[in-house]
């Protein structure tokens, strides 16, 4: 039986291109900054977003530490969604490593902040206080049904931040899926911001790692952060030729997931029992209800696995399904017929 995994875009396989990329990929040692593979590979990556500079690490969640560590200081703050998944899903790192305070505001159900909400979280000048040092926005919204915040929204946030002297971080892991989504150059939705990471292992199906991009300045500094975290690879070319052919050959077709995402939601509002919120799927993730109680949530995960259909359990009657790289359009026929079966 083949398995239909719709828990995460993070269980692609590479390609066979970039197993090749990974075997034939020229090495050096990146501490020494001697990789030609991933010197390569940054300065691509930093020009695709139109930044000066990148640098790889081995996470999205190594990206996000490493830039908010590199921002704020010890019981200084920022301001950060109350579904963003720095605050959520990141073991409370910045917290626990960096001591930093988060600010949460509402992310509304388009994964935006209220710039009024952002406006009076920042701090004025007062010993009591924690200095406000950085907004973090999230972009495609992984809690908010994969929304993708417009460049015009993060534009002004932008303005907000340059009014008080603070930092824009943007939490791009799914980036590209929001360029493809709403149609726009990347380079729109990162131009207020002063930096943004992405991950490669998730719809551009490459392996391992994610992106910081910012100013020479702030990826210089940030370097030693990503040092004190352990993160210094040494040969990670390997890593970084598979991120080459992620760029060059992966990221238009995010478009297809999107598609099959919106016809497996269309097929999930005809299931009696579960409710969708069809008009909020955008790119390639959907959340649905288990609105039925003549099955439990178990039930419901146990009689999907029976059929080959993995789905990821977020709340205690919340599911999400994620398209990718691999689950074609047949397969969504299959997953709402699995659905159709269940009793
Ligand atoms: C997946 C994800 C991350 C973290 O990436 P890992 O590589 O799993 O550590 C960060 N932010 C968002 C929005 C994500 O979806």
């Amino acid at each position: 039986m083949k398995i239909i995994d719709l828990r995460s875009d993070t269980v692609t396989l590479p390609t066979d291109e970039m197993r090749q990329a990974m075997f034939n990929a020229v090495l050096g040692d990146d501490v020494f900054g001697e990789d030609p593979t991933i010197n390569k590979f940054q300065d691509m990556a930093a020009e695709l977003v139109g930044k000066e500079a990148a640098f790889l690490v081995a996470s999205g969640t190594m990206a996000n530490l490493v830039c908010m560590l590199t921002y704020c200081a010890r019981g200084e703050e920022a301001i950060l969604g109350d579904k963003a998944h720095i605050f959520l899903n990141e073991a409370g790192g910045i917290s626990a490593v960096g001591a930093i305070h988060p600010h949460l505001i509402p992310n509304q159900p388009d994964g935006t902040l209220q710039l009024d909400d952002i406006k009076a979280a920042i701090r004025g000048d007062n010993a009591h206080w924690p200095r406000t040092r950085l907004i973090c926005l999230e972009n495609t919204h992984n809690r908010c049904y994969g929304a993708a915040l417009t460049p015009e929204y993060i534009d002004s946030v932008g303005a907000i931040a340059k009014e008080h002297r603070l930092a824009v971080y943007l939490d791009g892991a799914r980036i590209f899926n929001a360029a493809v989504a709403l149609g726009r150059d990347v380079k729109e939705f990162t131009r207020n911001v002063d930096s943004i990471s992405f991950c490669l292992s998730k719809g551009l199906s490459a392996p391992i790692g994610s992106v910081v991009c910012g100013t020479r300045e702030f990826i210089s500094e940030a370097h030693r952060y990503r040092k004190l975290l352990g993160g210094g690879m040494r040969q990670a070319g390997i890593i970084a030729g598979p991120g080459i052919i992620a760029l060059e050959r992966m990221v238009e077709r995010l478009a297809e997931d999107h598609v099959n995402a919106k016809k497996l939601a269309r097929g999930i509002s005809q299931i009696p029992g579960l409710s969708i919120d069809l008009v909020r799927v955008q790119t390639n993730i959907l959340y649905f209800d288990l609105k039925s109680d003549k099955m439990t949530p178990d039930d419901l995960l146990q009689q999907l696995d029976a059929r080959g259909v993995k789905i990821l359990q977020t709340g205690n009657r919340r599911f999400r399904m994620v398209t990718h790289y691999g689950i074609r359009s047949e397969h969504i026929d299959a997953v709402i017929v699995a659905f159709q079966n269940i009793s």
